[in-house]
């Protein structure tokens, strides 16, 4: 009895969740595969705290879709995960993304470009190859790119993560913890694994300058940071009295949008003309 009551209810939101999903599925297929540019990517700035300057452009998905509009990244991207998609949409993000750091280069710029990998990507050897070859390929050393994870990458039952992991990094590659705090590794974790920077989670820093709470997290794990010799990046930073706050306590970079919002290539090249940074 209960039970029906319960499927009554919550049918109709269930069914609507289910038909985005669907769709959601059968566009990404129908946008891996087209010719037209239904996917691209922006690039967000990374200064470095010392310099003041661009030390590094992270590299984000977008996607635009005529009968869906903006659909964010955090969405579809769990989808295809689920859906089986997600080797296509990192192969379809590995070539794109090497090819505008390749461009970079060729217009004498000297950051580094930084790529998310999804969970199911650091497992996937035939992929973390396909990489290798398509960055040795255009001519670039690995040492041009970096690979944010995420803790819970490398927490659960994840040898063969930390093995792929172990691999690329004796190739030359760095690798940086996203979304640090939000999950349950420790830094003393993090100690024994070939991982050399973390990104303190933007959960901590949008409100920085105002809430206590945060002010001594970040303080802590800064000061844990440089104890165990890790680079500190702050996400998220909105304003100017974060950004102040964080190059007191001694964080290495910052990102936010106080420096600059995400941005299409085109657009990032005048950025970089005009921006103080
Ligand atoms: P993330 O890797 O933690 O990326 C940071 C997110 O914070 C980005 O959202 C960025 O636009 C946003 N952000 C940066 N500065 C600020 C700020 O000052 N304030 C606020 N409110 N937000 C800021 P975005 O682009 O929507 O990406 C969301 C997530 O989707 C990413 O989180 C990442 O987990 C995933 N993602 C994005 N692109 C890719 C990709 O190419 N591959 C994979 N596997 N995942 C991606
Ligand atoms: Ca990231
Ligand atoms: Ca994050
Ligand atoms: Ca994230």
């Amino acid at each position: 009895i209960h039970t029906g009551h319960w499927c009554v209810h919550y049918r109709p939101d269930l069914e609507a969740r289910y038909v985005r999903r669907l769709t959601i599925t059968t566009e990404l297929k129908r946008a891996l595969a087209s010719k037209q540019n239904e996917l691209s990517m922006v690039y967000q700035p990374k200064i470095d705290v010392q310099t003041m300057k661009v030390c590094s452009m992270e590299a984000l998905i977008r996607w635009n879709n005529a009968n869906l509009g903006f659909i964010p990244p955090d969405e579809f991207i769990t989808i295809a995960e689920q859906a089986g998609l997600i080797e296509q949409v990192t192969t379809w993000v590995m070539n794109q993304t090497i090819s505008d750091l390749a461009y970079f280069r060729q217009q004498g710029y000297e950051f580094t470009v930084a790529m998310n990998l999804s969970t199911q990507d650091i497992q996937n050897k035939k992929l973390l190859d396909k990489l290798v070859r398509i960055l040795a390929g255009a001519g670039l050393s690995p040492a041009s790119l970096e690979l944010e994870i995420t803790e819970s990458d490398l927490v659960a039952d994840a040898s063969l993560a930390i093995e792929n992991l172990s691999s690329l990094t004796a190739q030359g590659f760095h690798f940086a913890i996203d979304d640090f705090g939000t999950g349950y590794s420790s830094l003393a974790y993090l100690k024994n694994l070939p991982v050399k920077t973390i990104k303190i989670d933007k959960s901590f820093i949008l409100a920085l300058a105002n809430d206590k709470d945060d002010q001594q997290i970040v303080r802590a794990v800064l000061g844990l940071a440089t104890a165990f010799d890790l680079k500190v990046v702050a996400e998220g930073v909105e304003d100017k009295d974060s950004l102040a706050m964080l190059q007191q306590w001694g964080c290495d970079v910052v990102q936010g949008y106080y420096i600059s919002r995400p941005l299409a290539r085109s657009n990032l090249e005048e950025w970089l003309h005009s921006s103080p940074y």
